[in-house]
């Protein structure tokens, strides 16, 4: 163990018990939210990061994970992630900071902005942080003045038009300019050492990924024509966060596995990394809010219309949360929240026409529509599962007034088992050939399976 994370950083709980759970034992009686101090309580899995982390290794074994530290920067998931050995993808100084904070070293940093402030690349010089990422001519010129010894990683863009969130508007170079932009390098004395991409944040098409892998085949080749040393390939984010989507991590990695060995097969001296944000955390986060405060909106007022021809009403409720904070994925990913209640309705008892609203006053913070739900009074808590990802960190950025609090828990057989399976990763990395099946469950028995703990010392 490295000694990122310790037992002090989270509650030790039965192996069954569920965030749940806990989430209602931190409610009860919880005042906090009245006066206005907590606007939501989550309650962080630990274990469940750790095993999606051994699940990763499991599908990719080429790949070396870094956490996109924008995806959600609180401590407990850092150092968890940090403990795993996992690398750091930071936007920006503040990102940087928070993680050397915890001890990681500028080796397993990397500074994947393709648009960056002087100041912060200064920064990154400052504090050895070495790797940085680029997709325009100015960036490159920037760099030669700033941070003369970066080695950059050329961002491509990628066909990002059916994913939740594309990014290749705003990043990514185009193949068309790829040339000229390493030529520029070559003649700046700019180190190029490798290509990134992100095929856009929910990927619903695993092709996508192929396809970059190709394209980063093609700049690997004119880059080496013109003398750059390329040996990284980054294969950005986009990997699934909730169980159940669409497309699974496995045909993802089964996509990705044989691009790999069609376009970088194993020995050709290419180190293969990605940037993973909602992949590690989504599935992790429950909240609860409470309901500040709540309206009943009579059908047949004029104007509106009748609903479903059952109800004569439909009732408001506004949370302590909207989507300028915690539920900010409504507006980013086109996602509709479903509130889980803290008592289970009775089939007697009737159910409304219902939505939630967040506390900002405009017409855009809907948390959720169309609902059906029994009578909820002000000061009930509502509950939201897989709310890891882009929730805290983006929220309390935007809104800056409420804080969130986070109780982060790990089962104690995911402890021992995590225990377990880094300390014999480190065993084996003395042990040379020595690569087991890994595990993606928690099984402490004298057959664990144990996987390598990457240490990706070999970008820099
Ligand atoms: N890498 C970069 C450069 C990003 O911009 C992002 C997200 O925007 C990620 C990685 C993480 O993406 P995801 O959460 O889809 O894994």
């Amino acid at each position: 163990m490295a000694g990122y994370l310790s037992e002090s950083d989270f509650v030790m709980v039965e192996e069954g018990f569920s965030t749940q759970d806990l989430l209602e034992e931190l409610t009860l009686g919880a005042s906090q939210a009245t006066t206005g101090k907590v606007s939501a309580f989550f309650v962080a899995d630990l274990g469940a990061v750790a095993r999606k982390h051994f699940c990763f290794l499991k599908c990719l074994p080429r790949v070396q994970p870094f956490y996109a530290v924008k995806c959600n920067s609180s401590p407990g998931v850092l150092k968890v992630l940090a403990e795993l050995g996992v690398g750091f993808s930071c936007a920006n100084k503040a990102e940087m900071e928070l993680v050397q904070h915890i001890g990681v070293p500028a080796s397993k940093i990397i500074y994947a902005n393709p648009c960056k402030q002087i100041a912060q690349i200064k920064y990154a010089a400052k504090h050895g942080v070495r790797l940085l990422s680029f997709d325009n001519e100015l960036e490159l010129a920037k760099v030669v003045k700033s941070h003369p010894s970066a080695k950059m990683v050329l961002c491509i863009a990628s066909d990002d038009s059916y994913s939740l969130s594309c990014l290749s508007l705003k990043f990514g170079a185009s193949l068309k300019s790829c040339r000229h932009l390493l030529e520029n390098a070559k003649k700046s004395q700019v180190e190029v050492v490798g290509v990134s991409f992100h095929v856009g944040s929910g990927c619903p098409d695993p092709q996508s990924y192929a396809q970059s892998i190709a394209d980063a085949r093609l700049v690997f080749e004119m880059g080496t024509e013109l003398g750059h040393r390329m040996h990284i390939l980054d294969l950005g984010g986009g990997f699934p966060g909730m169980e159940g989507t669409q497309v699974r991590l496995e045909e993802i990695a089964s996509v990705i596995n044989s691009a790999l060995d069609l376009y970088f097969p194993e020995g050709c001296g290419v180190d293969i990394l990605a940037e993973l944000g909602r992949y590690y955390v989504t599935s992790a986060f429950t909240v609860a809010v409470s309901i500040i405060a709540k309206k009943e909106v009579l059908l047949d007022q004029p104007g509106r219309e009748e609903e479903n021809g059952s109800s004569h009403k439909t009732i408001v409720y506004h949370l302590d949360e909207g989507v300028y904070g915690i539920f900010s994925s409504v507006l980013f990913d086109n996602i509709c929240p479903t509130p889980i209640l803290q008592k289970k309705p009775s089939m007697e008892q009737p159910l409304y026409s219902s939505s939630l609203w967040g506390p900002v006053v405009d017409g855009c913070d809907c948390v959720a529509e169309g609902l059906w739900l029994p009578q909820l009074q002000v000061g009930d808590w509502l509950g939201f599962d897989n709310m890891g990802a882009y929730t805290v960190g983006t929220g309390s950025l935007l809104r800056g007034t409420h804080t969130c609090c986070i109780t982060y828990t790990m089962s104690q057989v995911a402890w021992e088992a995590l225990r377990g399976q880094l300390m014999s990763a480190e065993q084996d990395e003395d042990a040379e050939g020595v690569c087991k099946p890994l595990s993606c469950g928690w099984e402490i028995t004298d057959t664990l399976c144990v996987g390598p703990v990457f240490t990706p010392a070999s970008i820099m």
